[in-house]
């Protein structure tokens, strides 16, 4: 039997089958996990649903983070299908293009609000929506980081604040709800070509040096970092909440 059987997963941030969420959809559902998936918006409809019926998803949904209405929609449509939720996975960023390249101080406003509200706040409005289905003893919340939220990436600029804020989310909300026996956690993860990634100016560049200086000398596959999702939402790791753990090599140890 595997380590999540009976366990209903919802995992939003599938665009394409080079998403981490993909992965890590496809790696919960190896171990017995029934899964819902969620995309941004319509656009996106023609290559996520057949990944999801690929994985016999029964819940296959748009939801754009920013918008309450279609959040609340989301967990509306859960609730109507599956009653609860066990865990719930957040991959999902976004920044607009101008402000990954450059410098952090030309940031505007409405780029900085952007960035912070789709990729840190949705963690929030999220959790809320998913503790109220995770009645089953408890649940397992996971989000996404990358090692920009405590040191400089160059390029990396708004999201790297947007990361430090979504891991003080995760410990927040890890406090939040952990009398309700559910435990949030995040994965930093090395850098991994996706959609998302080759808006980083320079990224191609990030990848290099991660492979030259990691410990392992080497980058990292969406696969381990599906693996590592896997543990944290088992309950192998029932005594793990409010943490990032590190997918990335090793890179985040090394002096050089
Ligand atoms: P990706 O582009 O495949 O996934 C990002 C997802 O966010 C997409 O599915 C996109 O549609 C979704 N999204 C953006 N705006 C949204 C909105 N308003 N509403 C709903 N969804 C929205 O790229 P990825 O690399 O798999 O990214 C997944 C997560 O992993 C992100 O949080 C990213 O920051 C994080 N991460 C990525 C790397 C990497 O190198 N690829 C490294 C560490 C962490």
């Amino acid at each position: 039997m595997g380590l999540l059987a009976g366990r209903r997963a919802l995992v939003l941030g599938v665009a394409n089958d080079h998403s981490i969420a993909w992965a890590i959809a496809k790696a919960l559902h190896e171990e017995g996990a029934e899964i819902a998936i969620s995309y941004a918006g319509p656009a996106l409809e023609r290559r996520v649903r057949p990944l999801a019926e690929s994985l016999g998803a029964g819940l296959v949904l748009p939801c754009d983070v920013s918008q309450e209405d279609e959040i609340d929609r989301l967990f509306a449509a859960v609730r109507e299908c599956w009653g609860r939720l066990d865990i719930l996975v957040h991959a999902i960023a976004f920044a607009r293009r101008e402000d990954l390249k450059g410098r952090l101080v030309d940031t505007s406003r409405e780029g900085f609000r952007l960035a912070l509200d789709v990729s840190a706040y949705s963690l929030i409005a999220l959790a809320r929506r998913a503790a109220l289905l995770m009645t089953a003893g408890g649940g397992s919340i996971l989000t996404l980081s990358f090692l920009g939220s405590e040191r400089v990436f160059p390029n990396y600029n708004v999201m790297g604040v947007a990361k430090a804020a979504l891991e003080a989310c995760v410990r927040y909300l890890a406090w939040d709800l952990g009398t309700a026996g559910i435990r949030v956690n995040a994965i930093s993860a090395g850098p991994i070509r996706t959609l998302s990634a080759a808006g980083i100016a320079g990224f191609r560049e990030m990848l290099h040096r991660h492979a030259e200086r990691s410990p392992l000398r080497r980058n990292v596959s969406a696969e381990e970092v599906a693996r590592t999702a896997v543990y944290l939402c088992s309950d192998l790791a029932s005594a793990v909440t409010g943490t990032v753990v590190f997918a990335d090599a090793g890179y985040h140890t090394a002096g050089v």
